[in-house]
């Protein structure tokens, strides 16, 4: 219920400015409460942030206590991080002898973004400090907040700007992250080996799924784990007859291919948008949910009354051939109502789309694999970039690799830093 509430203020009451798209994934945790993730889109005019602008919604300081005695208050409940280091090298975020949170910060007087797109929080050393756990903390201790949801909900909500891809890729790399897992035994008793009964060791090993009374009871309740507004529409696309379809095991294989859904698959409708609505043609394939919507129960492609929906062509990878190539095609082509008109550029009809690609000068300097390499970085670890990038190497993909590696080289190292810092830790430098 609180969640819901937060979600509702913070799309609809506005508090950090107008929100065009939101997304939240819950972590359970193996002890403690649940955590909720949320990444706010804010519309264009409310993005353009310098520090000032942040500092009047995220502030990382200690409140006046004479003149806000409850928000003093509820900063120091809930928004200090430690005691740790030194005096508590007990506390659970350290790690190797070091805060794995960074804490504590630095004093600075102004707040600025850094080069790596994360900012740096205004923390003035101003004199302010906090007692806990018998210890004096000052500014460089608060976790950085939005003084009215915390107040409003009495509960940590750390608030973040994020305004780099880079960024929000790994927010969202950490927002979906799977279930933590344990691999457990079980044993046979001392006096079961001795009477010589066969022990199944395949049995005695179970690969778990490890879920905390919380998750339980979050997943029987039906609460979403994942939410995001607006609704992203997958849209599906494929080679001449290549359609999927679904079918009974046993169903008559003549009934299956008259059925006359078989002809309305979402891309095969698409084309026949073309021929009915005008409106259509100033749109490629990706742009179609914008205007329309696919309207499920009679297969087609309807004229959008309200509301809007964004959508992703699903991915292919450069290097699976005549796919990829129709994909290339599908982000830059507005008008066509067949296969073949895809395949025609300035009125030549080609023989398959990777020609008609090459004509639209889609392919010079191995451009399609530039492409499909910075395409999926956005979603991509670098580690999964390399492969991609090793991958297209081996198979003699590219014709010119160290322009590719030229061009791409930033998005496949981006982990650099962060590998650095674990080895560093490991071991045990400062
Ligand atoms: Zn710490």
């Amino acid at each position: 219920m609180k969640l819901d509430v937060l979600v509702n203020d913070l799309r609809c009451n506005e508090v950090f400015g107008t929100v065009r798209a939101i997304v939240y994934t819950i972590e359970f945790q193996n002890r403690g409460l649940p955590n909720a993730y949320i990444l706010l889109f804010l519309d264009s005019k409310d993005k353009n942030f310098a520090g000032d602008d942040i500092n009047n919604i995220i502030s990382a300081e200690i409140p006046n206590q004479q003149t806000y005695p409850k928000y003093y208050n509820t900063v120091c409940d809930f928004m200090i991080h430690g005691p740790c280091g030194i005096v508590r090298p007990n506390s659970p975020c350290m790690s190797n002898g070091r805060c794995s949170k960074s804490f504590p910060k630095k004093f600075v007087d102004v707040t600025s973004v850094g080069e790596d797109g994360y900012p740096i929080y205004r923390r003035r050393d101003n004199g302010r400090t906090i007692t806990k756990a018998g210890v004096e903390l000052d500014n460089r201790y608060v976790v950085q907040h939005n003084r009215y949801p915390l107040l409003k909900y009495g509960a940590h909500i750390n608030v973040e700007w994020c305004n780099q891809s880079q960024s929000i890729k790994y927010l969202f790399k950490y927002v979906n992250k799977g279930n933590d897992r344990v691999t457990t035994s079980f044993y046979q008793s001392a006096t079961d080996k001795q009477s010589g009964t066969t022990i199944d060791e395949v049995k005695m090993y179970y690969d778990c799924r490890y879920v905390s009374p919380f998750e339980a009871a979050w997943r029987i309740l039906g609460f979403e784990i994942q939410y995001r507004c607006p609704p992203v529409e997958l849209l599906n696309f494929h080679l001449p007859n290549e359609q999927s379809i679904y079918f009974d095991e046993d169903a008559p294989i003549v009934v299956i291919v008259e059925r006359h859904t078989v002809k309305h698959s979402m891309f095969l409708t698409w084309l026949e948008a073309y021929k009915k609505y005008l409106e259509a043609k100033q749109l490629t394939y990706a742009e179609m949910p914008t205007k329309f919507f696919w309207k499920q129960a009679t297969r087609e492609f309807v004229p959008r009354q309200r509301g809007f929906s964004i959508s992703r062509v699903f991915y292919v990878p450069p290097g699976s051939g005549e796919m990829y190539y129709l994909r290339c095609l599908l982000n830059v082509i507005r008008v066509s109502t067949c296969y073949e008109d895809l395949r025609t550029i300035n009125g030549v009809l080609y023989d398959n789309y990777r020609d008609a690609c090459y004509a639209l000068g889609l392919l010079e300097d191995d451009k399609e694999y530039i492409d499909g390499i910075v395409e999926a970085s956005q979603w991509a670890t670098a580690g999964e970039l390399r492969n991609l990038f090793t991958t297209l190497l081996s198979s003699n993909c590219l014709s010119r690799s160290e322009v590719v590696w030229d061009k791409c080289w930033t998005y496949m190292s981006d982990d650099i830093l962060y590998k650095q810092r674990n080895i560093l830790n490991f071991q045990g430098y400062p």
